[in-house]
């Protein structure tokens, strides 16, 4: 049984997210204490519950501490079983990140997974739903497994009501992928709006396009129906290499621009750096490159996050990474056996 301290590093509930993925694809069983001991409310919340049932269920598991607050869980999975599967989170919680929990294991599962995941679909401090199809799930794909996801009905806070179905091919090897250059970019802005004026949108892509010298043709303003209101506006930075994306999340009381302004900066900055990967990708790519057991990729300085995810992996899979910093003050992070 591996035993895990989640108030170490980020001290959130990517270290248990991490730990269920991984023992799904590995058989090993875990236990945790101090679940998400760094988050102003700590514990098992809607969000976390529902990712550790969803992997108990793929993983025919054994529970322990499976409760709204609890601190404390233990993991012992029997099977991993891909097939269909339906998951509700009851409030606006992210899909995403129950999501994000059972990928690894369903990458790798004995046959083909049907999946349908409820509750939030562009939460803040998750990937939003087109982070996911641009920027993660093509990098997937180069690696060997079609994941497909179809946004049913998109989901804010706080009303959440979400829906995203996922269709998920899995493979027994995964294929090593390096992400080290960035090549000639194209950038474009989409603002996402539901039961909101159509003018917040269109302010945030004006100030996206003056910032970051855009054409109209590279701005697009969309409406969707959702059960509540909700506004994101996107940055697409595309290249041969990749897409990545940034979020800007629409706030009661932060105005268009300044929302705006926030993820024109966010994108400044990656266009700046030169880094193919930003902060968020860094973690998320970590997994699916330790289970191909090679692959490097080019970023910005690690996150905490990002650092986190590299030990908690390591509890599970015996691979390196080596992170070093280059001249340019961008870091290589690679991963071998
Ligand atoms: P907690 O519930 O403990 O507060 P959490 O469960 O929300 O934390 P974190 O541990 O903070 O989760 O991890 C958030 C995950 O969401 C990370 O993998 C991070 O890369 C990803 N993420 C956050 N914001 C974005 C974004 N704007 N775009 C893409 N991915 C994001």
């Amino acid at each position: 049984m591996i035993h895990l301290d989640g108030s170490t590093g980020e001290g959130g509930g990517q270290i248990l997210r991490t730990a269920l993925g991984l023992s799904l694809v590995t058989g090993q069983p875990f236990s945790i204490t101090n679940i998400r001991a760094s988050r102003k409310k700590p514990g098992l919340m809607r969000q976390h519950l529902t990712a550790v049932r969803a992997a108990a269920e793929i993983g025919d598991a054994d529970l322990s501490g499976d409760a709204i607050g609890s601190s404390t869980l233990s993991f012992i999975p029997k099977a991993l079983r891909g097939g269909n599967y339906s998951f509700s989170i009851g409030t606006a919680g992210s899909c995403t990140l129950v999501f994000q929990a059972i990928l690894p294991g369903l990458l790798m599962a004995d046959k083909p997974t049907e999946l349908v995941i409820e509750g939030g679909t562009h939460n803040p401090h998750a990937p939003p739903f087109d982070f996911l199809t641009r920027t993660f799930l093509p990098l997937i794909a180069r690696m060997g497994v079609k994941v497909d996801a179809q946004l049913v009905r998109p989901g804010f806070f706080p009303a959440g009501g979400g829906k995203v179905a996922f269709s998920i091919s899995p493979t027994s090897t995964l294929k090593p992928i390096e992400l080290l250059d960035l090549p000639e970019t194209t950038t474009t802005a989409q603002a996402v709006s539901s039961k909101l004026p159509e003018h917040i949108g269109r302010r945030e892509l004006q100030t996206i396009q003056s910032k970051l010298h855009l054409n109209d043709n590279q701005l697009e303003n969309l409406q969707l129906d959702s059960y509540g209101p909700g506004n994101v506006v996107s940055i697409f930075v595309e290249s041969k290499m990749l897409t990545e994306t940034f979020t800007g999340f629409g706030e009661k009381n932060v105005s268009a621009e300044k929302v705006a302004m926030r993820v024109a900066r966010q994108a400044g900055h990656y266009l700046e750096t030169g880094a193919p990967v930003g902060p968020y990708l860094a973690d998320q790519l970590l997994i699916p490159m330790a289970l191909a057991g090679s692959g490097c990729f080019r970023t910005g300085s690690p996150s905490n996050h990002t650092l986190t995810n590299i030990s908690t992996i390591q509890n599970f899979i015996d691979v390196h990474f080596d992170v070093s910093e280059k001249a340019d003050k961008s870091y290589e992070i690679r991963v071998f056996k």
